[in-house]
């Protein structure tokens, strides 16, 4: 793949995640905590799904800043060089996930 490709792949998905936290976010408001218009049945599922929606929403972030720093990278022109030791990631592991930053062995040293 070239950085084009790269950026391409990157950028389509993070319009991808955008586009799913603002579908989301509705799921995410507060929970009204009404008694007559919800049994404590109910009020429990809704915290309860508001609670995933908010982990959920929370992995979307981490994965839309890894995107963003590797964009920043292919920017920087250091993109697929180890983060922390310099020698060029393969490209079997970047093929797995673009955003990685840090070469198998230093991945593992953290
Ligand atoms: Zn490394």
């Amino acid at each position: 793949m070239t950085d084009d490709d790269i950026r391409k792949l990157l950028v389509a998905e993070l319009a991808e995640l955008q586009a799913l936290s603002e579908t989301s976010s509705e799921a995410r408001e507060t929970v009204v905590l009404d008694q007559q218009s919800v049994g404590r049945l109910s009020r429990m599922d809704a915290m309860q799904g508001q609670a995933m929606a908010k982990a959920a929403e929370q992995r979307r972030r981490a994965r839309v800043s890894m995107i963003k720093a590797a964009l920043q990278r292919l920017d920087d022109d250091a993109y697929g060089d180890c983060e922390d030791c310099g020698e060029p990631i393969p490209a079997g592991r970047l093929a797995i996930d673009p955003t990685v930053a840090t070469c198998v062995g230093c991945a593992s040293a953290r």
